[in-house]
């Protein structure tokens, strides 16, 4: 797959291979983005435009619109949408880029493969009813959320542009058009396997699991069962995922299975949002009635995702059928394990406890509950936590901890650092993230949504320029909610 050598550096910096395309044609279809009327620059991400090894310059300017919103091509690239299955809210449907295209994947000057996605790019064969577009707001969302996921240090994918198409999408109302850049190390889901599995062709789902190990798992593909060492890994990598969003009080909102990445990447940014007082209930999305995504619910849904991909899966890991489920059950089984520990590895660095072990639980969870009785802030709570001053936490819980801490080998001080790194002083605080969007799109101000991205960059810093982003807003009267980003 990855014979790279012979692809030259165009001018701009643009490297692009299509591996995917070397995939059974059933997998995607080669398409266009369509043209738009005015594209414009809203937000152009120069750091990781260095990152991918494109010049930045000019790309932030009109020559860049033309690009990002697709009216033309940068070199190389070979646009596909790509299909892929998904079960939304517990219902199977067949989806695909209905919205967005695939340029190709670009190579970093580190070697390093990325996915550069348009997303808002027009109509493809999977669109069914939808328009293939996509608002400002809902794009510039995305754009502030995983850039601020990346701050934090949580794995997920990028944003680079959003660039304004001047033209207008009709949702309940009508509303300014975007193009969100997106770049990702794949955009394969634990959907594109359903997909793959549901056209009942092994030869296809076997050359998906195959790219995907190559991909993301080489290390599986010396194993003496290479699909099941995958399942296993992408277990591990999920459930590392679900507990760093537990860190920082992250809610994805809409983790249907074809939100969920191989790569280990949050992905799709819809009615996400970060909670302020903890609350493990807490829902965010207005469509999510039942709480099926709420905080809690996360990793639970996440094993029952990850069901779904053992399942499509299963019919090539053995020729015998009873026999290849059994071996991706027992793969699956490995889920609830991964996750006690990563989530006691995250959660336990946030007090300050460098190797936590299961007895140790009691310790986390009882400072929960505090913050839960007390509704005090999430965030804060942690970052304000000190061993010797220590604001959370009764004194008996700070009793309890203090001697924890005096029994391991490191220092207070270095317990503090831990802390330091582990508890972010600034996150994207809902009125903040509210505030900043409506500036930009009611009087194309972007001054607030800069300053946001910028104090996001360098979370666990305390710097004075920050103060305003540390407070939760004031509380409000009717339950935060966010919507879908259709
Ligand atoms: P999302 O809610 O963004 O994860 O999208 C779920 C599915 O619906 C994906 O297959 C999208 O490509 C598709 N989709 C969402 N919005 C649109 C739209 N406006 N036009 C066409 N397809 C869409
Ligand atoms: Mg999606």
């Amino acid at each position: 797959m990855h014979s790279t050598q012979a692809i030259p550096r165009s001018h701009g910096g643009w490297r692009f291979d299509h591996s995917y395309t070397r995939l059974p044609a059933e997998l995607f279809e080669r398409t266009k983005p369509d043209r738009v009327c005015r594209p414009v620059m809203a937000v152009f991400n120069r750091a990781l435009a260095m990152e991918l090894g494109l010049a930045p310059e000019g790309l932030d300017s009109t020559c860049g619109a033309v690009l990002f919103s697709g009216n033309e091509l940068p070199p190389g690239a070979e646009p596909i949408a790509q299909a892929y299955a998904g079960h939304q809210f517990g219902h199977f449907t067949m989806l695909g880029d209905g919205r967005a295209v695939l340029l190709g994947e670009q190579l970093d000057p580190a070697g390093r493969r990325w996915d550069v996605q348009l997303k808002g790019s027009g109509r493809t064969r999977y669109s069914r009813r939808g328009d293939g577009r996509a608002a400002l707001g809902p794009m510039l969302r995305e754009y502030i959320i995983s850039e601020a996921m990346h701050g934090l240090g949580i794995p997920t994918t990028r944003s680079l542009a959003v660039v304004a198409t001047g033209e207008t999408v009709h949702r309940d109302e009508p509303l300014p058009g975007a193009v969100l850049v997106r770049v990702a190390a794949s955009h394969i889901r634990v959907g594109t396997f359903e997909y793959a599995a549901s056209l009942g062709d092994p030869k296809v789902l076997a050359a998906l699991v195959d790219y995907t190990i190559q991909r993301h798992f080489p290390e599986c593909a010396s194993e003496s069962a290479p699909g099941r060492a995958f399942l296993e890994a992408v277990c591990r990598s999920q459930a590392t995922l679900i507990a760093k969003w537990f860190s920082v009080g992250f809610i994805h909102g809409v983790m249907n299975t074809d939100n969920m990445a191989l790569s280990g990447e949050t992905i799709d940014y819809g009615p996400c949002a970060f909670m302020d007082a903890y609350d493990p209930e807490t829902v965010f999305s207005s469509i999510d009635r039942n709480g099926r995504y709420a905080f809690s619910q996360q990793p639970v849904i996440a094993h029952w995702n990850l069901a779904r991909l053992a399942e499509s899966v299963a019919p090539i890991l053995h020729s015998c059928e009873e026999k290849g489920l059994e071996m991706a059950k027992e793969a699956l089984s490995v889920y609830p394990g991964a996750f006690k520990r990563a989530w006691l590895d995250a959660m336990g660095a946030k007090i300050g406890l460098f190797e936590p072990t299961e007895s140790d639980v009691p310790l986390v969870e009882d400072l929960l509950v505090w913050m839960l009785q007390t509704k005090a802030d999430f965030t804060n709570s942690f970052r304000h936590l000190d061993p010797e001053s220590g604001a959370a936490g009764s004194s008996g819980w700070r009793k309890a901890w203090a001697e924890r801490l005096g029994r391991q080998s490191q220092s207070f001080a270095d317990a503090r650092g831990l802390m330091q790194r582990s508890n972010p002083a600034v996150i994207p605080r809902n009125h903040k993230v509210e505030g900043a969007l409506q500036a930009a799109m009611e009087s194309d101000d972007f001054s607030s949504l800069r300053e946001l991205l910028d104090a996001l960059e360098s979370p666990y810093e305390d710097k004075a320029r920050n103060l305003e982003f540390l407070t939760p807003g004031p509380p409000p009267t009717t339950p935060y909610r966010t919507f879908c980003g259709t």
